[in-house]
């Protein structure tokens, strides 16, 4: 920790996306197929900015996702349907 004099503020959640500070305001949840069972979530946090970069560097993977608001809990992430070509 490096003290920067600002005052703590431990309950605003902050985006995953590296080198960003921005307040989250969806979470982005995601699964990998290979290692996680269908009822693994895992959240990332994702700013308005970052939230479809974030969903778009899952979903390049082939990993499922889903965008939530910040609050909405998300139980699963469904595969998604194969694509067509
Ligand atoms: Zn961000």
């Amino acid at each position: 920790m490096i003290g920067s004099g600002a005052p703590e503020v431990g309950d605003v959640p902050t985006c995953s996306r590296a080198g960003c500070r921005n307040a989250a305001t969806v979470t982005v949840n995601w699964r990998n197929p290979h290692i996680h069972s269908l009822d693994r979530v895992k959240v990332w946090l994702a700013c308005d900015e970052h939230s479809a970069y974030l969903h778009d560097y899952l979903a390049a993977r082939d990993f499922p996702v889903v965008l939530a608001p910040l609050g909405t809990p998300v139980e699963s992430v469904p595969s998604p349907a194969p694509a067509l070509s």
